[in-house]
């Protein structure tokens, strides 16, 4: 699904520049579900806008489900955005005046319209929240406002899922509930997850953690088995 071939990242600031990222190789298969681990400022939310096409490398290669993503111009980038890929948010990121059908809705706002309604209901069941469609974002816990970020980032059956510190801003009960989802989607659906984040809870949930230092990648460990007794604790 994805492969990075020496991802480089740098930063201009006037004369200063600024390596984010200094090659940086990976491959995720259909199905993962990765952690990147890191300290700040090691290069994570750069390589999530790279595999999120919502920034290009420096150099090197990004092949997304075969496609080189690196040598298309913004409209290609965005169309790609749009088809392939889901955002999860750790401030969630919703329209305060609108229900959270409507927040579902938005992103199907510019194609066809016909199901649209039938479409965010869909994922709002996906995520457990059938019953609060209605609700706006203020009427809604934290975590069911990430839930309705995960619906949001559902609606256009994505083929992966990025989800900056999803968790960041949670109580530990709440932020059980989104890893169980992520997990689900996953494991029950089949769907392709990256996850950002600083808490070993949830990278202890993930059959893969990536370790980012200083750009590059420090460590890459598989975790066959573990993660279903640890979501569940
Ligand atoms: P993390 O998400 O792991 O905290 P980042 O990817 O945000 O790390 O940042 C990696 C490095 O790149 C940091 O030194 C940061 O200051 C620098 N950096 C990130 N974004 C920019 C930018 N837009 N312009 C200049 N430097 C940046
Ligand atoms: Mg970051």
């Amino acid at each position: 699904m994805i492969e990075l071939q020496h991802i480089t990242k740098v930063y201009r600031m006037g004369n200063v520049e600024v390596a984010a990222l200094r090659g940086v190789s990976l491959s995720v298969e259909t199905g993962e579900m990765t952690a990147i681990m890191g300290a700040s400022g090691s290069g994570k939310s750069t390589l999530m806008n790279i595999l999120g096409c919502l920034d290009v490398p420096t150099s090197g290669a990004y092949l997304l489900e075969g496609e080189d993503v690196g040598k298309l111009g913004d409209d290609r980038l965005a169309g790609i955005r749009n088809r392939k890929i889901g955002f999860v948010f750790q401030t969630y990121n919703l329209l305060p005046r609108l229900s959270a059908l409507a927040n579902v809705e938005l992103p199907l706002l510019y194609g066809n319209g016909s199901n649209r309604r039938r479409r965010a209901l869909d994922a709002l069941e996906r995520v457990g929240l059938g019953d609060r469609v209605h609700h706006k974002p203020t009427e809604l816990s934290g975590g069911q406002q990430q839930r309705v970020g995960i619906a949001r980032a559902l609606v256009k059956d994505p083929s992966l899922l990025l989800a900056d510190e999803p968790t960041g801003n949670l109580d530990s009960q709440s932020s059980d509930e989104i890893v169980s989802i992520l997990t689900d989607l996953n494991r029950e659906q089949g769907l392709t997850v990256v996850v950002i984040t600083h808490e070993p809870d949830i990278a202890a949930a993930t059959s893969r953690v990536v370790t980012l230092r200083d750009g590059l990648v420090v460590e890459d460990r598989i975790q066959a088995g573990a993660r279903q007794e640890l979501v569940r604790g």
